[in-house]
């Protein structure tokens, strides 16, 4: 099931997608919340009755609505840096032993066809594309064993990193360079997990202007989905509708040499197989 979250007449709502059209599940069974982080708050059992309401809800036309992020408003948004061999490699930075963790702030976040907005206090805004994991049931200490019970589903995300505050600045700001407004759009979609499978066989890249960048797979993660949402959860609770950013693979624009930064009129797309294509033009600050 691939679900949507959306604004229409300035009201968050939840849809899901049937053959290929936005049905407003609320409108299908009106005791069903409003919100992502609603639903998912109800566990399998809400996926369950989203999954009802699809097959019989009213198709909302595209026009009339406003897309945001699968969760518009996650109480947390987790990052995951360096997981994957070979980026750690081209970055000069040795495999990690524990997964490394940062963040951004909730609002960084966008939905696909957001601009993601280059700030005038950088000049070396780069592009990571990531798996973003979105955690359905909460918990605090969940196990590995469990931990895939803990995951409603998945989306595109785009990890945007001003590379000069997270690297040059003063003890190296990596929550500052990582959380401009815009730096974290990810959908456009929620596609829930049984409907990925396994999340560690996937297709991941990213193109700028249609060229590809980037483009690996997720078998190459250092630090599984399962051992990430066991490993963050040792130390605080996860809570449902928070995200997690699995980091990236290799390719990004600061290891090239010359180095590639994103530039005002480009286009970037993260596009992993099975879920779908974020695709977020590059605008200037105003
Ligand atoms: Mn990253």
């Amino acid at each position: 099931m691939r679900l949507v979250s959306y604004l229409s007449n300035g009201t968050p709502r939840v849809g899901g997608v049937r053959d290929g059209q936005i049905i407003d599940l609320a409108a299908a069974d009106p005791t069903l919340p409003t919100s992502m982080r609603g639903l998912l708050a109800l566990g399998a059992a809400g996926l369950e009755r989203a999954r009802l309401a699809l097959a019989g809800g009213p198709v909302v036309s595209r026009e009339s609505i406003q897309l945001l992020a699968p969760v518009p408003d996650p109480e947390k948004v987790i990052c995951i840096g360096l997981n994957y061999a070979d980026h750690a490699a081209e970055s000069g930075q040795p495999i990690p032993p524990e997964p490394v963790v940062f963040n951004k702030f909730p609002t960084a976040v966008r939905a696909h066809g957001d601009p993601i907005v280059l700030p005038k206090l950088s000049d070396k805004v780069d592009y990571e594309a990531e798996l973003v994991v979105i955690i359905g049931t909460g918990g605090k200490h969940i196990p590995r064993e469990r931990a895939y019970q803990h995951v409603a589903g998945y989306a595109c995300g785009h990890d945007v990193s001003a590379r000069d505050w997270q690297l040059q600045k003063p003890g190296g700001q990596w929550l500052l360079g990582k959380t401009f407004d815009s730096f974290a759009p990810f959908g456009p979609e929620l596609v829930t997990a049984d409907e990925v499978g396994d999340p560690g066989v996937l297709d991941i890249r990213l193109r700028l202007d249609g060229v590809v960048m980037q483009d690996s797979n997720t078998r190459q993660l250092i630090f599984a989905v399962d051992q990430l949402v066991a490993y963050v959860s040792s130390v605080c609770t996860l809570k449902p509708g928070d995200v997690i950013f699995t980091g990236t693979p290799p390719g990004v624009g600061g290891a090239r040499k010359p180095p590639v930064y994103l530039r005002a009129g480009q286009r970037a797309e993260v596009e992993i197989e099975k879920i779908g294509t974020l695709a977020n033009p590059i605008v200037a600050e105003e």
